[in-house]
């Protein structure tokens, strides 16, 4: 019989007309934060992306509103300007405003543009991080983020800049020299592009890769491939998204620790 715990802590309250801008992890409801579960439990509505896990969701107080403001390639999307206005008219009526983000809010998530506009507006906030992806799905792939015989740093990086094409700004000369295991968020779309920037940048075609989907989620899998193979990989096995990439030799200790699936 497990023993259940309540511990007595002692978290902040969630004020009327104050906005909560928290990460809800890669999927598994087990990965919220107390505080995570805590504005779930206590939020007037909730405002979240495509990202978030609906066993996240049914976690909320039963009287919240659910407000869906996700983002999807291919389908109408709320712009980030409304997404902002609508946090601070929803905070100005007086309500308490979870703002739900798969993963972190500050990785990929532009929770830096809402908490800014928050902050203009002069609306009360907090920021509760997330477990990101790359951690938390690294942790269910069974692949280390670092490991002393392989690397002392890592990358995460986004495959997805604001136009749809890559981010310009990514040095992946710079990049592939200095991090021996490199995470690609939101890189499915250009997939062999990147694959081919990082060879181009001397990495090696039969490095290790791996791409991981739905991390954390009973349907999580991971295609074990190499930088070269790995679109040609991805594309026959059909792989879904979320989806990220992971480059590095840091990939073959997978077959050593794989636990979850
Ligand atoms: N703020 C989020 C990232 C948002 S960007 C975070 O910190 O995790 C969205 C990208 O995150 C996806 O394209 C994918 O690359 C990655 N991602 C998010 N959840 C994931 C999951 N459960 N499994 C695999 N990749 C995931």
């Amino acid at each position: 019989m497990p023993r259940l715990v309540s511990p007595p802590l002692d978290l902040p309250d969630f004020v009327p007309g104050s906005v909560w801008l928290v990460g809800a992890g890669p999927g598994d409801p087990g990965l919220l934060t107390a505080l995570a579960l805590h504005a779930l439990a206590n939020a007037d509505v909730i405002v979240y992306d495509a990202l978030v896990d609906r066993r996240v969701l049914a976690l909320k107080h039963a009287a919240a509103a659910l407000d869906y403001a996700g983002k999807r390639g291919g389908r109408p999307s709320a712009q980030q300007e409304d997404i902002s206005l609508r946090l601070v008219r929803l905070a100005r009526e007086g309500r308490r405003v979870l703002r739900l983000k798969g993963g972190d809010p500050f990785v990929f998530g532009r929770g830096g543009e809402e908490a800014i506009a928050l902050k203009r507006a002069g609306v009360p906030f907090r920021v509760v991080p997330g477990i990101t992806a790359a951690i938390g799905g690294l942790a269910y792939a069974g692949i280390p983020a670092t490991h002393r015989d392989v690397n002392h740093s890592f990358a995460f990086v986004s495959g997805h800049g604001a136009g749809g094409s890559l981010p310009g700004e990514v040095d992946w000369q710079a990049l592939s020299r200095a991090a021996p295991t490199i995470v690609v968020y939101m890189a499915m779309g250009h997939l062999a592009d990147v694959a081919q920037r990082l060879i181009a940048a001397g990495r090696g075609s039969d490095e290790p890769a791996a791409i991981v989907s739905k991390a954390t989620m009973p349907e999580q899998s991971v295609v074990e491939t190499t930088l070269a193979r790995a679109a040609a990989d991805a594309a026959s096995a059909q792989i879904e998204a979320p989806a990220m990439l992971v480059v590095g030799p840091a990939v073959k200790l997978r077959q050593g620790i794989r636990w979850f699936d």
